[in-house]
């Protein structure tokens, strides 16, 4: 897909930043692929687009042989359930006036699950993220990023998506919870069949979890493959950048 982004600047000077515009890739069923490149080469701009938070002025979105591009949004909201999203920032992604079991439940209520079922689910979802059922009364405020950041994992599984697209998920995090949340991805993963398409920055995260990589430099997949071959024989000078940098 490519997504250009127009902003107009001080005195009528515009801005144009070609955000995405050769970035094919795609993702077969189970199985993990990374996003990878470093901040501002465009990995949460074609995550949006999948999800339609962008709407992308050419390209194809194939979701099993179904074009999502050209969808209304009446015509995606059966996708909706289907793809779901955590974000970056465990602080700013969370309603702070909605209590945890709602926040989870919220999606499948408004998908038509009774709100009695829809908050026992959300209560084994949280035993499943490894939080305490008491969290269901409690705000979000009153948690931890790491805590934060498994109430939206558990909210996104509320809706039993076939693919989940998990943006920078332990970016804001450090180091040893960031180890805990990519062990509960990847047991959740193992459990639910699922896949994912996991964003980072970091190649070292990217190694622990995915099973192909795409790297991604200034907009543009400039190279694909499988996790442990790109990291052995890199063939991107961007790719050997990139992996040149890790201490
Ligand atoms: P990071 O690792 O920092 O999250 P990223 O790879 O996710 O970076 P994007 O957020 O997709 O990168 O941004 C790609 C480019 O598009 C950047 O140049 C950014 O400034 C620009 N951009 C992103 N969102 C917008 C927006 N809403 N309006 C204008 N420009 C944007
Ligand atoms: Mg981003």
């Amino acid at each position: 897909v490519e997504k250009t982004y127009r902003r107009g600047g001080l005195f009528g000077a515009r801005a144009v930043v070609r955000a995405v515009h050769d970035a094919d890739f795609s993702l077969r069923r189970g199985e993990t692929l990374g996003l990878v490149g470093e901040s501002g080469s465009g990995k949460s701009t074609l995550a949006r687009c999948v999800v339609k938070l962008v709407e992308p002025e050419r390209g194809t979105i194939a979701y099993h042989g179904t074009d999502l591009r050209p969808l209304s949004r009446a015509a995606w909201k059966p996708y909706r359930r289907r793809i779901q999203m955590v974000f970056q920032d465990p602080y700013a992604s969370l309603n702070p006036r909605r209590t945890v079991g709602e926040t989870i439940a919220e999606g499948p209520v408004t998908h038509g699950v009774p709100r009695a079922k829809a908050l026992d689910r959300a209560r084994d979802l949280l035993r499943l993220v490894q939080l305490d059922p008491g969290a269901m009364d409690r705000y979000p405020h009153e948690f931890s990023g790491g805590q934060r950041q498994r109430i939206g994992i558990a909210r996104a599984l509320a809706m039993e998506p076939e693919l989940l697209i998990a943006d920078e998920p332990v970016s804001a995090l450090d180091v040893s919870v960031q180890a805990q949340v990519l062990d509960l991805l990847a047991d959740i993963r193992a459990r639910l069949g699922l896949t994912m398409l996991f964003i980072t920055h970091d190649l070292r995260v990217a190694a622990q979890i995915c099973d192909r990589v795409a790297v991604m430099q200034r907009g543009a997949i400039v190279e694909q493959g499988r996790t442990a071959e790109v990291f052995a024989a890199p063939q991107h000078p961007y790719t050997r950048q990139l992996l040149d940098s890790i201490p």
